[in-house]
């Protein structure tokens, strides 16, 4: 019998993720299938990206995922990283606000809050009345700020969850939507009425997942499926068009005189890159991803040596609320995170610029960026001395945002792709943003291409 074949458009974590599942369903089946990853750019990872510079580990992308998912949990075990996992140290679990002119500690309990002033007196009332507040009847979705505001009060909305939208969406929480962005919260309140009740009904029976990197930063990954994983990646290889044919498609690759022909396809770059692939079989379709915004990021990464480090607290990072004097979204503390990321007794600060609440700094140079993030950086915690390490990565299309209604919008686009035999869609622009939803989404989506293409390899097994 002759291997049928499955191309994967991206050579992102979920692209690889996506191509090594297949591989792994395949061969479950003993059923022969050729996996092809078409990555446009000159190495596999897409947004993770770990450069090794002068002693430093920088990250351009993610620091790190949240283990815990099975689908992710197996990937790293699969390829062979588990000798390479590094969880985050215990100080990772100390996260810092920046208001009204000064560093606080989240403490999250309300008399901590209170006394860092995170909150105050009302705003801790407010939140401790979160249990006796009727939850939500109707099914429509409503923005993470009105949510927030709804069940804990305005003032822990706009000091707590705004910042923390940035922090993991560079996003605006009065635009992302509940249900897609946070549908766990969405889901507490649905199944217990209450946060608070909800979180105490279940402490100790589902874990949030240990914040991990790997021994040579995120990049490892991807860089160990490529190596490893069992199916062909040619990177440089940008897809122009996808077409139809009458038992498939045939892929077309910018600059290739022949194009490749595949029994199934999964779309696995950003949402914006495969609106034009999929237009001409479905416009609205396209029309659908190209209207998830990814606004840009700058990332700067700053390395300081002991007696700058001795001024920056220990712990995950900070977050800077909007409206107190800095452009800065805020700024991870990867030498507190992992060991390794840079000399003895030295920091590295990763600032971060841009996102949906700032897309102009997405338009700034690298040079402005490195002079913005030395300025904000030596304000923020009063620092005289020149970083040792400066390191500029822009990415013009980061992350995407789940804005009110992306549920829906979902819906309509896999109503579109499935309604195309043997395609499918996966990536971090539509069912979860973080790597780890990237990488599980990526493992689902090309199990089930495999097994969809294999099912008769083997009879006996169940489609
Ligand atoms: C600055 C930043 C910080 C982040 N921090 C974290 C974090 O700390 N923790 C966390 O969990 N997540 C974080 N994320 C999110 C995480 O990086 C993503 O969820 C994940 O990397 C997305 O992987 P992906 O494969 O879906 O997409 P991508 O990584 O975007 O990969 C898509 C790939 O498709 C390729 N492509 C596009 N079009 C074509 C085409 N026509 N032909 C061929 N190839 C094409 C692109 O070149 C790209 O390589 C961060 C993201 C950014 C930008």
């Amino acid at each position: 019998m002759t291997a049928r074949r499955i191309v994967v458009i991206g050579g992102g974590i979920s692209g690889l993720a996506a191509a090594w599942a297949a591989r792994q369903a395949a061969s479950s089946r003993r059923a022969a299938l050729d996996v092809l990853v078409l990555e446009a750019g000159g190495q596999v990872g897409g947004k993770a990206r770990s450069v090794t510079r002068d002693g430093w580990l920088v990250e351009g992308g993610p620091s790190g995922y949240l283990s815990g998912r099975p689908e992710m949990d197996g990937l790293v075990r699969g390829i062979g990283l588990a000798d390479d996992i590094v969880p985050a140290n215990r100080a990772s679990r100390l996260r810092f606000l920046y208001r009204a002119g000064r560093i606080r500690r989240v403490v999250p309990n309300p008399i901590g809050l209170l006394t860092e002033g995170i909150l105050g007196p009302l705003g801790v009332a407010r939140l401790l009345a979160e249990p006796f507040v009727p939850k939500r009847r109707d099914a429509g979705d409503e923005s993470v700020w009105s949510f927030a505001a709804r069940r804990l009060g305005a003032q822990a909305a706009d000091r707590m969850v705004l910042p923390m939208a940035l922090g993991i969406f560079a996003g605006d929480a009065r635009r992302l939507s509940l249900r897609a962005a946070f549908p766990r919260m969405a889901a507490l309140e649905q199944e217990h009425g209450s946060l608070i009740r909800g979180m105490i009904a279940r402490r100790g029976r589902t874990s949030s997942g240990t914040l991990t990197s790997f021994r040579r930063g995120m990049q490892q990954l991807p860089r160990a499926l490529a190596e490893r994983g069992e199916f062909t990646v040619r990177c440089n290889a940008r897809v122009r068009a996808l077409q139809r044919t009458s038992d498939g498609w045939s892929v077309v690759v910018d600059g290739d005189t022949e194009v490749i022909p595949a029994d199934a396809v999964i779309l696995a770059g950003e949402p914006w890159a495969m609106a034009p692939l999929l237009r001409p079989h479905d416009e609205r379709g396209a029309a659908e991803l190209l209207a998830i915004s990814c606004p840009p990021v700058g990332v700067v990464a700053l390395g300081f040596g002991p007696a700058a480090a001795a001024k920056i607290p220990v712990g995950f990072g900070l977050l800077i609320a909007r409206g107190e004097g800095f452009r800065m979204l805020g700024t991870l503390w990867e030498t507190h995170l992992y060991e390794g990321r840079g000399p003895a007794g030295h920091v590295l600060v990763r600032a971060m610029f841009g996102g949906a609440v700032d897309p102009e700094a997405g338009a700034l140079s690298e040079t402005d960026l490195a002079a913005l993030a030395r300025a904000e950086v030596a304000r923020l915690y009063g620092l005289t001395d020149m970083p040792l390490l400066e390191h500029v990565m822009r990415v013009p299309r980061a992350i995407p945002q789940y804005e009110i209604g992306h549920p829906g919008r979902v819906a309509r686009i896999e109503a579109a792709i499935y309604a195309l035999p043997g395609l499918s869609i996966t990536g971090n622009g539509l069912r979860g943003v973080a790597f780890a939803d990237a990488a599980s989404d990526g493992v689902r989506v090309g199990s089930a291409a495999a097994r969809r293409l294999t099912a008769s390899a083997l009879p006996s097994q169940p489609r």
